[in-house]
């Protein structure tokens, strides 16, 4: 069969290896930054403060308050520093959370952003943003908040913490999942989404028992990357929904929440995509809803929302609140169905096999 697509690629330049935050004073220098405003989490301060000496008189100061869920209160304070500095670009370095301060600040000042990724959540590989403003979230798409330059340095994940780089890396490994099957799905895009998962399916396990694994490291950013590119580039589906609405709604975490949501949402939706089955099982195994499932066990994640904190009487309220507002899934959205999905992702049991599309 013949499938009609559309392929647009995001503008970005990438620069990946090892060691490569060494590049960052001749990236600057090649945006003509002369005052360079880096963020960081509180955690990560001394990541900030090694890459402002790294920059010397190029860095204009350092906003240490990146936080979760971008909220916008933070946001303008992160901007009236920049003004205050007189900062003429922002440098990122840490993970989603990060980025989307750099990416939030982007929207409102046109700065132009280097992003140095220390997760795999791959948020710089996006047009995608999404903010709070009093707990409420509002996300948004706009080609403004993608970053100019992207720096991925291995080095700087060998301190990921194992459970994070685990439930990180099958963050990523959700957004290429559903990538194979997206609606606007197309070659080039199921070709990173493939070579993302394999990548980060393999490595994962070897970061766990060994975290300062260079070779496997660099396999799992150059996953993560890849997974990034597909998030950028095509629509997602049920899992994210789920996962935002969890997020949104019960304040669970953003990526340990993928890890324990995505066998299921992948087994609900099976029956429907069988190519996309059949693409997985080349990179995952003939069960790949199964092999997610194992590998979250394998790298010590939770594999239920109640290990999370979702209560028991939660699961129906969440279904509900995921199919408030009706979107695209390539099976169609069946109540009951999503209802037993949750209740399964609550308790921890393994994805059931689906009968019916
Ligand atoms: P995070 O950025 O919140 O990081 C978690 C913690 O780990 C932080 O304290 C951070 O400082 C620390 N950390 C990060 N890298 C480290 C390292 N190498 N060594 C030691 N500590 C490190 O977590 P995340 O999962 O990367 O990002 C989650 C956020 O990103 C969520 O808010 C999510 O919504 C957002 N996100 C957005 C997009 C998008 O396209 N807009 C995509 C993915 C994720």
């Amino acid at each position: 069969m013949t499938t009609a697509f559309t392929f647009q690629a995001n503008p970005a330049r990438v620069v990946f290896g090892d060691g490569t935050l060494a590049t960052l004073p001749e990236e600057v220098a090649r945006l003509g930054l002369s005052r360079a405003l880096i963020l960081a989490t509180p955690a990560q301060e001394e990541d900030a403060q090694r890459t402002a000496a790294l920059l010397g008189l190029r860095a204009a100061g350092v906003f240490a308050g990146a936080t979760m869920h971008t909220p916008v209160d933070v946001t303008e304070r992160a901007v009236a520093v920049a003004a205050d500095l007189r900062a003429d670009g922002v440098v990122a370095v840490g993970g989603g959370s990060t980025t989307g301060l750099a990416k939030a600040i982007a929207l409102r000042t046109d700065l132009p952003q280097i992003v140095v990724p220390t997760t795999y959540a791959g948020s710089e590989m996006t047009p995608i943003l999404g903010e709070t403003r009093d707990g409420a979230e509002v996300t948004q798409s706009s080609p403004r908040v993608l970053p100019e330059v992207v720096i991925y340095d291995v080095a700087l994940t060998l301190t990921l913490p194992p459970a994070l780089s685990g439930t990180s890396g099958i963050n990523a490994i959700a957004h290429a999942v559903e990538a194979l099957y997206a609606r606007d799905r197309n070659p080039v895009i199921s070709l990173l989404a493939l070579d993302g998962i394999a990548r980060l399916a393999r490595a994962l396990p070897s970061i766990v028992d060994d975290p300062g694994d260079r070779t496997a490291r660099a396999d799992a950013l150059q996953g993560a990357w890849l997974c990034g590119l597909c998030l950028g580039a095509v629509g997602m589906a049920l899992h994210h929904k789920l996962c935002h609405t969890l997020g949104g709604g019960w304040g669970l975490p953003h990526a340990e929440t993928h890890t324990a949501v995505l066998p299921h949402a992948l087994a609900y939706n099976a029956p429907a995509v069988p190519e996309a089955m059949e693409r997985l099982a080349t990179v995952l195994g003939s069960d790949p809803a199964r092999a997610l499932y194992d590998l979250a066990g394998r790298v010590g994640a939770a594999r239920g929302l109640g290990e999370l904190g979702l209560p028991d009487d939660a699961v129906e309220a969440a279904a509900t609140a995921a199919l408030a507002n009706p979107y695209w899934n390539p099976r169609p959205l069946e109540r009951d169905a999503i209802t037993r999905l949750l209740r399964d992702a609550q308790a921890s049991t393994p994805p059931r096999p689906q009968e019916s599309a």
